[in-house]
């Protein structure tokens, strides 16, 4: 293997860095790390692009796939890959669904490398993409961000995540333009500050990006899902998106207590006008179904609160528990011992 890499430079005629000896034993260059859920159909696919795309870059590297309890045959294709390519393969299977970002949380505590990649299983992140993260991370940059050319997602789901961006940098102060593509990398200082962080519901490009030193963002294309559908629901998108936003700020919190002092300034004036106008023009009794309209709204707003900080509590509570954020049943892999 160490004759292996040794042509490899002197073909390329470049100094590489590949470390000599068993690359067993030591770290490579390159972790990707693929989450996967009931992503059957296209697993073949994906093996099929993504390795040519790896050993196309001459550095080492590694693949780890989190099997996030997926009910199909997924785990199947995954071990058979795992036994084509055992060197460079390595395949973490969970006991349940614990969700993507925990899945690549999964990755990231496993992984070697130098510098980590993350990707979607589902070939709508390019494997021949990685390439050009790679060497923004070569050069020196921590966190690489991505921003989807043509994004290949529902008219829905591009104008949705739009807003949400948007409404995110407002309340984080992150600045992605793009927050949503997960094909980004990573360098080990990163990965290792984001190993360091227990919290049990996190998103991955924003709680990096905390962390990163010296970020950037390049343009990547993006292409339609291979097959299957996507694993999220309007639902689940929902609570990601709370994640996100509860997750970086207390922001919405302060946003309400100050809703609730204008809310009580314009009440008490009112009360005041009434007072006033019960002293001109005598008793009124019109404008019931206004005064309705008026506490309905109201009690929507109030309603709204009380479910933001429940956001908040159950979040409190699922971290105070302390329970493990994910159950790994078995891990395929080589002993990196030597
Ligand atoms: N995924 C996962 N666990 C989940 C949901 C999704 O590991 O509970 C994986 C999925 O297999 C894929 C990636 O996360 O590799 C992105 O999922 P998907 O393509 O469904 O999301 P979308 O592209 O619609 O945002
Ligand atoms: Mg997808």
């Amino acid at each position: 293997m160490s004759e292996q890499t040794n042509d490899l430079n002197a073909q390329s005629g470049l100094d590489l860095h590949v470390p000599a000896g068993n690359p067993a034993v030591e770290p490579p260059e390159l972790t990707v790390v693929i989450p996967v859920y009931n992503e059957e159909a296209g697993l073949q696919t994906l093996f099929d692009r993504l390795y040519p795309a790896l050993d196309a870059l001459h550095a080492t590297y590694e693949v780890i796939f989190i099997n996030d309890g997926s009910r199909d045959r997924s785990p199947l294709i995954l071990s058979d890959q795992y036994r084509k390519r055992p060197d460079v393969t390595r395949v973490v299977l969970f006991n349940g669904n614990y969700g993507q970002h925990m899945a690549i949380m999964a990755g990231f505590s496993q992984a070697r490398g130098q510098s980590v990649i993350t990707l979607d299983a589902d070939l709508q992140n390019p494997p021949e993409e990685i390439g050009n993260l790679l060497a923004k991370l070569r050069e020196g940059y921590d966190y690489v961000g991505t921003i989807r050319q043509n994004r290949q997602d529902t008219w829905f789901r591009r104008h949705a995540s739009r807003a949400m961006n948007n409404l995110r940098e407002k309340i984080t102060h992150i600045t992605m333009t793009d927050q949503g593509c997960m094909l980004r990398g990573y360098s080990r200082q990163v990965v290792q500050m984001l190993n360091q962080c227990e919290e049990g519901r996190t998103f991955i490009p924003a709680l990096a990006y905390t962390f990163a030193n010296r970020p950037i963002e390049i343009e990547v294309t993006h292409e339609e899902r291979f097959a299957g559908e996507s694993k999220y629901s309007l639902y689940s998108l929902i609570r990601l998106n709370f994640d996100l936003v509860t997750g970086f700020s207390t922001m919405p919190l302060q946003a309400f207590s100050l809703l609730g002092v204008v809310l009580a300034i314009g009440s008490t004036a009112l009360f005041f006008l009434l007072l006033l106008r019960r002293f001109v023009f005598g008793a009124e009794v019109e404008g019931v179904f206004t005064l309705f309209a008026l506490v309905f709204a109201l009690i929507g707003v109030l309603l709204f609160g009380v479910g933001l900080l429940g956001e908040y509590i159950g979040r409190i509570y699922e971290q105070v528990r302390g329970r493990p954020r994910f159950v790994i049943q078995a891990i395929l892999e080589q002993d990196h011992r030597g």
